[in-house]
């Protein structure tokens, strides 16, 4: 089954851990996959060859979601070299943690801009291509929702923006079939949250019901529900993912 098949999709922050398994999956489901990255220009290849073998086309943008210039290249770059775009997937993230008092500005300002004005411009930029059927899907984390230790308040603010994003993307670009929402991660095993990292990952394996982490597969499985028929009716909404942690 390729109920993706004809679609194209852009996915920001492909070249490692949740994106790189949201860009094949999409690609797995039949979309062509367009998907940018930072420095990780070897990874990002490795995953572009991995979107080939599966018969897909597959392009890399190199271009910092930090950079409102960037956020827009990056979509308008996917789509040309698609001929439309169909599917947005704000991934792109960082995780500035540790004592409140050493938060510097230039932290402060770059985690806002790659989370929220990077999400806000590319969203913006993408609906300019997209038509009837066009998906907006964001990556926020279980931490926009409920804050369960100290030291992620730059974090938390930052994903808790992208609730009222959403929100507001819906009701804007409602009327012209394209639905935006919203996927909070738990605890997922990848690069910026090691599930080995020892008592930092025990701690944060305390907090869920299922008493795991969840996986970079189990959160694009997520948004490829929400990329397909399977989102025709949602907008506005969001998922929390987290093996039960806030709940
Ligand atoms: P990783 O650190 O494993 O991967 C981050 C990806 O984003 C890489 O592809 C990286 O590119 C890219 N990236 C980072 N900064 C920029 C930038 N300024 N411009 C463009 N690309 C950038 O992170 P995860 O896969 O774990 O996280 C993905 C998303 O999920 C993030 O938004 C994160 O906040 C969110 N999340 C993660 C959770 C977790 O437990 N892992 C929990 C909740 C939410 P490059 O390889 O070039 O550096």
């Amino acid at each position: 089954a390729a109920p993706l098949r004809g679609k194209t999709a852009l996915v920001t922050g492909g070249s490692r851990g949740i994106g790189a398994a949201v860009a094949k999956r999409l690609a797995a489901e039949g979309a062509d996959v367009a998907f940018t990255y930072l420095s990780a220009e070897s990874r990002a290849k490795e995953v572009a060859g991995e979107i080939r073998s599966l018969g897909r086309s597959a392009v890399t943008i190199k271009a910092d979601s930090a950079s409102a210039q960037d956020a827009e290249r990056a979509v308008d770059e996917a789509a040309e070299a698609f001929g439309r775009l169909d599917i947005l997937v704000n991934n792109a993230g960082i995780f500035p943690n540790g004592p409140l008092d050493t938060l510097t500005v230039e932290e402060i300002d770059r985690t806002l801009a790659i989370h929220v004005r990077g999400t806000l411009v590319a969203s913006q930029a993408a609906a300019r291509h997209m038509g009837e059927g066009g998906r907006i899907i964001s990556i926020g984390s279980n931490l926009a929702e409920r804050v369960p230790h100290a030291g992620i308040t730059l974090y938390a603010a930052s994903k808790s923006a992208l609730s009222g994003l959403t929100r507001g993307l819906a009701r804007d670009l409602g009327a012209r079939g394209i639905t935006a929402n919203l996927v909070h991660p738990g605890s997922t095993d990848t690069e910026m949250n090691p599930a080995d990292s020892g008592e930092p990952a025990e701690a944060q394996r305390a907090l869920t019901a299922l008493g795991r982490y969840g996986t970079a597969e189990g959160i694009a499985a997520t948004v490829a529900h929400l990329a397909g028929e399977g989102g025709r009716h949602t907008t506005g909404a969001a998922f929390t993912v987290d093996s039960g942690a806030n709940a």
